[in-house]
């Protein structure tokens, strides 16, 4: 029973550093958000001790009345907070993460070395949507599946649906993925559904960036045109690393879809759920059917719309001009930067983001732009008026990488570096609560 900070020192004290890290940066990564205490604590909770492979009293080992009533109230919060009629929909709550969620999915609905069709990579998809590359299968969803990638009109960066249309019609795949992690616009599902049903395929959504937003019915709903819907916890729904997959249980033509996925989950892709997990999820779920939880989607979307119409009114693009949702996509190739000289210098400046590639980029390698999230900062109470600021301080961290561009190699920014990389006397070893 002896504390962290007795067993192991040296783990608690990274972990004090990061604490601090993420305490006194501002984080903008599009990915990442702050988990509530609560959840937090469900996660660390001793439900981690316990193995509960299976399914709600269909379990292999013992012990678990209480897990199954855990599982159970997950489930149920995760229908209610999407608003979804338990006779129509089911969810599998078990997924370690989106990624194995979405794998999951592959597995129950369509065979080794199907055909599928998602967003393109350096258009804003996902690895797990079929990614490869000209030289490799990296992903299991290229590998095990064949894939051919739709994109995005490349001067308005919105989904060319005409273009993925006409190459359904060609390719024939019996699955279409929808869904990204660098899109800033909502998604045409019906759209989507006319294609998918032209070819026969399945439709399914991963909403793992947008889930928070979706939940509070700021963006459009894919549940009323997909078959299977997946996402992670972490992002805009706030809450612990893992993922869900939502399944359709109304199908005349798939009556056994439920019974697919939950196979897929486990025994085919996972082992034993991670309870500690799960309860933390349904925490979480909990807080997204309060009614704050509309308050704070929609702030998120606002500060957004702020952040990038601030960058716009500095005269910098952005991938689509603007967000329906809670990213911003900056494309620095007409100042001439690249993403990663941005991402360092906002590094040494406390500010968290990621280089991403955008539309039309030379090499996947050097991506021409920046993603940017407000989930994380709006998780702090931040406004408007702070989201100006913020979009200032991204202005000037733009504006020292442009010098220091100019000044490669020179003492200044050497000088840079080395003044930016010392913490400031009276924060180290700071410790948050
Ligand atoms: N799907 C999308 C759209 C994502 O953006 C991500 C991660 O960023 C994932 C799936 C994978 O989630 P995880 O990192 O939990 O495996």
């Amino acid at each position: 029973y002896a504390p962290l900070a007795e067993i192991d020192p040296e783990v608690k004290n990274i972990i004090d550093k990061e604490t601090w890290r993420q305490f006194t940066g501002l984080e903008l990564i599009a990915s990442e958000n702050l988990t509530s205490r609560a959840a937090m604590e469900a996660n660390g909770s001793i439900l981690t001790n316990k193995y509960s492979e299976g399914l709600p009293n269909a379990r292999y080992y013992g012990g678990n009345e209480y897990v199954d009533e855990l599982e159970i109230l997950c489930r149920k919060r995760a229908l209610e907070a999407f608003n979804l009629d338990p006779a129509k929909w089911g969810v599998n709550v078990q997924p370690y993460s989106g990624s194995t969620a979405n794998f999951a999915a592959l597995t129950a609905l369509i065979q080794p070395q199907d055909r599928l069709m998602g967003l393109g990579l350096p258009d804003g998809g996902h690895l797990t949507h079929g990614y490869y590359t000209a030289k490799k299968k990296m992903t299991a969803s290229s590998i095990y599946f064949q894939s051919l990638p739709y994109a995005i009109v490349p001067d308005t960066g919105i989904i060319d649906y005409a273009k993925l249309e006409a190459s359904a019609k060609i390719y024939k795949p019996r699955l279409i993925i929808c869904g990204a992690s660098a899109y800033p616009r909502d998604w045409d599902y019906a759209a989507l559904k006319k294609i998918a049903n032209q070819e026969g395929a399945w439709l399914m959504a991963d909403i793992a960036h947008t889930s928070g937003l979706i939940a509070a019915q700021e963006l459009s709903s894919p549940f009323d045109y997909c078959d299977v819907v997946t996402t992670t916890t972490h992002k805009t729904l706030r809450g612990p690393r893992a993922g869900l997959i939502f399944f359709r249980k109304d199908l005349e033509n798939a009556k056994d879809l439920e019974k697919r996925v939950n196979d897929a989950v486990f025994p085919a892709c996972q082992g034993g759920p991670h309870n500690n997990t799960i309860a933390a999820i349904a925490t979480a779920l909990k807080q997204v059917a309060q009614p704050e939880w509309k308050a704070y989607a929609k702030q998120v979307i606002s500060n957004a719309r702020t952040l990038a119409d601030a960058l716009v009114s500095h005269g910098y693009k952005l991938q689509t001009g603007g967000t329906d949702n809670h990213l911003v996509l900056w494309d620095l190739r007409p100042i001439g930067l690249t993403g990663s000289k941005v991402e360092k210098v906002c590094d040494l400046m406390g500010i968290t983001i990621n280089k991403n590639a955008v539309s039309g980029d030379a090499s996947a390698q050097v991506p021409g732009g920046i993603r940017l999230g407000t989930s994380a900062l709006t998780s702090r109470d931040m406004r408007e008026e702070d989201i100006k600021q913020v979009a200032e301080f991204l202005h000037r961290a733009v504006q020292i990488s442009l010098t220091l561009q100019k000044e490669a190699g020179s003492k200044l920014l050497k000088d840079f570096v080395r003044v930016a990389s010392t913490p400031q006397e009276g924060l180290v070893g700071h410790q948050q609560v």
